[in-house]
């Protein structure tokens, strides 16, 4: 087993899926797919399914972020975009700033997902930005990181993983980090049905809350939700919540029904209940 060099002990916490501590959460990452059309279609088919009672966010394409806003008032569902640039505003050609994204009723933002850092050059340093950004507006950041095949194959996992958490956490002043979220997603897990197995994924949350310690302290580290994210679907869901420092999913393929969605959801709650 790979060995971090930070201290672990923080992670032995008392603290259960779906505390009051760390309520479970679960995330869909629609990514580019959906129009808005079909992003309203979703949440009228969602609405219908009634699978209230465990903290649910989207995150909608860019162009469908003010229907999914206005389609989901009064439901128990935010919203969040899957990307932002650090700036309020500016000549940047193509970008979306911080303040755009609350003004169309945003809660939320992805940050650093492993598609922006490999196809759009997201650097830890552009995730750090972002994540300070977001914070400074209020934005609820989730933060994405995870290793590569590669990487996990030269043992390489912890390491990865300290860089990605210190770095996106550079400045953040803990007085001011609110609700701080993390997501696991192992590069070699996403999208292609390989899920990563219990002890792969306690590993990295244990790693990557200690790391969270190391920077901010025990304290915000146990408030600090960590997501795993990579090939999640309603059959692999419920063993994830039996992992003590798991507070929750990011999901993709599998939130673009509302049905699968909707029992993913169930599974967690007759998990956490
Ligand atoms: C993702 O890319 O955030 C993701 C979790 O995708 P999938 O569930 O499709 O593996």
């Amino acid at each position: 087993m790979e060995r971090s060099r930070v201290n672990t002990d923080v992670a032995q916490r008392p603290v259960r899926v779906g505390s009051s501590i760390r309520p479970a959460l679960i995330a869909a990452n629609w990514k580019m797919h959906k129009t808005p059309a079909e992003a309203v279609a979703f949440i009228e088919a969602f609405r219908a399914i009634d699978v209230g009672g465990v903290e649910t966010l989207l995150f909608p394409a860019m162009t469908s972020l003010s229907w999914v806003t206005e389609a989901t008032r009064g439901m128990r569902l935010d919203v969040g975009a899957q990307d932002m640039h650090w700036l309020g505003e500016g000549a940047y050609t193509g970008e979306t700033s911080p303040t755009m994204l609350l003004a169309v009723g945003c809660t939320h933002v992805l940050i650093g997902h492993s598609e922006r850092r490999r196809y759009f050059n997201e650097t830890d340093e552009t995730v750090n930005r972002k994540l300070l950004s977001a914070i400074a507006h209020g934005l609820i950041p989730v933060v994405c990181v995870g290793e590569t095949k590669a990487e996990r194959a030269d043992g390489a996992t912890a390491a990865v993983l300290e860089r990605q958490v210190t770095v996106a956490l550079r400045g953040v002043d803990i007085t001011r980090s609110g609700s701080l979220i993390f997501a696991y997603e192992p590069l070699w897990a996403i999208g292609d049905g390989t899920q990563a197995g219990p002890s792969v994924t306690e590993d990295a949350h244990t790693w990557i809350r200690a790391n969270v310690a190391s920077v901010l302290g025990a304290e915000s580290a146990q408030r600090t939700r960590i997501l795993y994210g990579g090939s999640v679907d309603a059959e692999n869901a419920a063993h994830l919540w039996m992992l003590a420092d798991v507070d929750g999913v990011l999901v993709g393929g599998a939130s673009l029904d509302p049905q699968s969605f909707a029992a993913i959801i169930r599974a967690a709650k007759l998990t956490a209940a």
